[in-house]
This record gives C-alpha cells, structure tokens and sequence, in this order.
C-alpha cells in the first residue's frame, strides 16, 4: 500500500538516494510507463533557429520565475522515486543557464537515475564540457544542422559556426556519449546531409536527422518544408550505398537507426510527422517555469513550481505529476484536420 511506503524528503536526496521507486510508476490510460523526463531550464538562447524561435524576443523568463536547481532536484527527485530513468536537460539553450553544473551534480545524487544528459547548440561547450562531466553529465546531444557559414546564419540568425564546431570537438574528446542531431528545411538545408553524414562518420559518431515539426514560433511551418526522413534515407543510400536497420535496443527509442557498411559511425531518423511513434512514448517534460507537460503538443500544463515555492510535500509532488501522465491523450494529432499548434514554441517548451 502507498500509505506504507516510506518517504525520502526530496531536499535530503544528496544523504538520502533512493534505490526503489517509492511512488507508483507514472502510466498513463493507455497503459504506456513514463521513464525519461526532459528538463527545460531556460527558455533564453544565443541564435535564433527559425523552426524554433522567433527573430528578436521580447523579453525571456526572468529569474524569479525560473524553477531553482534546487526545485528541479525535488521535482526529479520524486519522478526517479516513480520509475523515472533518464533526465535530459534542454531549453532554450540549456549552457545559457549559468553554472549547469551545478543542477547536474544535483541530479547525480539520485540513485535509480541511469542518465543525465543534454541537448545543446554547442556555442559554448567548449568551455563548460569539463566542467559538466566532472559532474555527472552522461549524455550529450548536439544539434548541428549544416557545416557552411551562410547557411548556419540562414537558419540561425546569427553567427557562430566556428565556435559549434569547437564544441563538438570538445565534446568527442571527452568520455561523454556523444550524438549529433540535425534539422533539415527544404529550402535552407536540404543539401547538407550528406556533408553531415561524412562529418559525423569521420568522428565515428552517430547523427539523427529530426523532422520539422510545427513548433516554430513564427508559425511558418508547412508541409512543404518537412523533409521526411524517408526521403532523406534514401538520398543517403544513393550516395554511401545501402544501410542496414539497427534493432531498438529500447522500444521507447525515437529514432530508427541504421549503419553502413564499414560500421563507421551511424544514422537515425525521428520521424514525428511522417510516421508519429506515440505509441511508445515514455516521456514527460518540465518547462523552465515549472509547468509539466505530457506532450510537445499538448495543451494542458500542470504547475509544480507552486507546490515547490509552498514547500508541498512530494506526495503531492507525485499526484500533480500522475495527474498529468494520466491525462497523455493517445498521439500527438499532428496530422489531423483540427491540429492546431500549441501556445508555446519549441524554446518554450524544451526540446
Ligand atoms: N538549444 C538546444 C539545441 O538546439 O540543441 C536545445 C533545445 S532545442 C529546442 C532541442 C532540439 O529541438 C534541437 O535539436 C532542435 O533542432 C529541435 N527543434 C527545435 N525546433 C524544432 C521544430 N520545430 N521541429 C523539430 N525539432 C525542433
Ligand atoms: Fe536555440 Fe535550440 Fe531553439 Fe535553435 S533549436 S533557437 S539553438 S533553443
């Protein structure tokens, strides 16, 4: 019974790991169990991806109404005690965030928490990569989405490519696991995928290609612009031959994967428009603001920065969270006819 499980006190979780869950797994009315949670922890950036953020911002969320590191630990603290395995960190650009390290060093206090990892634009991880594997960080996915300046300013607004590239090399020559992950627009990018692909595999590295959803703050997403990864596969079968499927080593994983041939790095392909994988999603998401989401899509949030700022207990830390699984409608509905977009952006929410 529930009544008869003890408690950890999520502010003692740096003495106090647990080992078991002790809350009930978080399974929404589908029968799906919720393992991964991404943790937004800023909505701030340094570029301006079109297909995430718009060009000039009026202002980001101020400090005050950010979730502390200390929050986050809580909050994660009690999803780790409900079966909750990996925590990647996200934003907005999550190095925006000053001293991340210190959430990560958090986070690693949590026995049952398999995985710390992160999403970047890798502006400026060369400077911070030491400092966050000293930490803990296990994980790191950098997107990268073309290799020629012109482009990059297309894309991004901004300039910067130069100090990207410094970051991935920063990161290959850590221990951390390292992936690339890149977004094509038909009109923008298309053509660099296969300079991408050779990039990647001189590195021995692993690179996705993720379709364009529409969560671009300017509301120009169009079908036109997703470039599937069907079509992408194949233009890079064209060119390096055939590439054989990897299994899934977990179900939950959004990416169909392939090597090649001479087994030198590999290629995923997330597909949330062209063939939508919700019925194995296991994940929940934390915005910067403390709001916890079921789905990128959704358009219901629950608010566990208040309950934090009150000092509520982690039962009801627990309940908001399993009151939030549970409403997980079945598929994100992109392709219906009344999808609409959800409020927030793609920086809002935590990608
Ligand atoms: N700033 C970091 C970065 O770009 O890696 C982390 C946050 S960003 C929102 C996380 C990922 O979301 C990036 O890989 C980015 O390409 C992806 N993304 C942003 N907008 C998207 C969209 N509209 N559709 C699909 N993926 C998107
Ligand atoms: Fe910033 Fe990442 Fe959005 Fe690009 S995708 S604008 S790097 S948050």
């Amino acid at each position: 019974m529930l009544e008869e499980m003890p408690r950890i006190n999520a502010s003692s979780i740096a003495t106090q790991p647990t080992s078991e869950p002790t809350f009930p797994p978080l399974v929404d009315s589908f029968g799906r169990t919720h393992e991964s949670l991404r943790v937004s922890v800023t909505d701030a950036c340094n570029i301006r991806c079109r297909y995430c953020m718009p060009e000039s911002v009026l202002g980001f969320l101020p400090q005050h109404r950010l979730l502390s590191f200390d929050a986050i630990a809580r909050v994660v603290s009690v999803m780790v005690q409900a079966g909750v395995r990996k925590v990647r960190l996200t934003g907005g650009e999550p190095l925006m965030r000053p001293k991340l390290e210190l959430l990560v060093e958090k986070l690693r206090g949590l026995s049952g928490l398999d995985q710390i990892a992160m999403t970047t634009n890798a502006m400026m991880l060369a400077e911070k990569i030491h400092a966050l594997e000293a930490a803990g960080l296990t994980h790191i996915n950098i997107s990268l989405d073309t290799l020629r300046e012109e482009a990059f300013k297309a894309i991004s607004r901004r300039e910067g490519l130069d100090s990207v590239l410094e970051g991935i090399d920063a990161a290959v020559s850590s221990k951390l696991q390292v992936r690339l992950n890149a977004l094509l627009l038909r009109e923008l990018n298309f053509q660099d995928c296969i300079p991408l692909v050779e990039f990647a595999r001189e590195r021995n590295l692993f690179i996705r290609f993720i379709e364009f959803m529409p969560l671009d703050a300017d509301r120009q997403w169009s079908q036109n612009q997703v470039v599937s990864g069907e079509e992408v596969r194949k233009h890079l079968e064209e060119h390096f031959g055939s590439l054989h499927a990897i299994e899934r080593k977990d179900s939950a994983q959004p990416s169909s994967d392939f090597g090649f041939e001479d087994g030198k790095g590999g290629v995923g392909f997330i597909d949330p428009v062209s063939k939508p994988f919700c019925q194995a999603c296991n994940r929940l998401r934390l915005t910067a603001d403390g709001k916890l989401r079921n789905c990128l899509f959704g358009k219901q949030e629950w608010d566990v920065k208040s309950a934090c700022d009150s000092n509520a207990s982690d039962q009801v830390i627990y309940d908001i969270a399993a009151e939030c699984t549970r409403n997980k409608y079945a598929s994100h509905g992109i392709a219906h006819v009344d999808f609409k977009p959800p409020q927030r952006a793609m920086y809002q929410i935590g990608g």
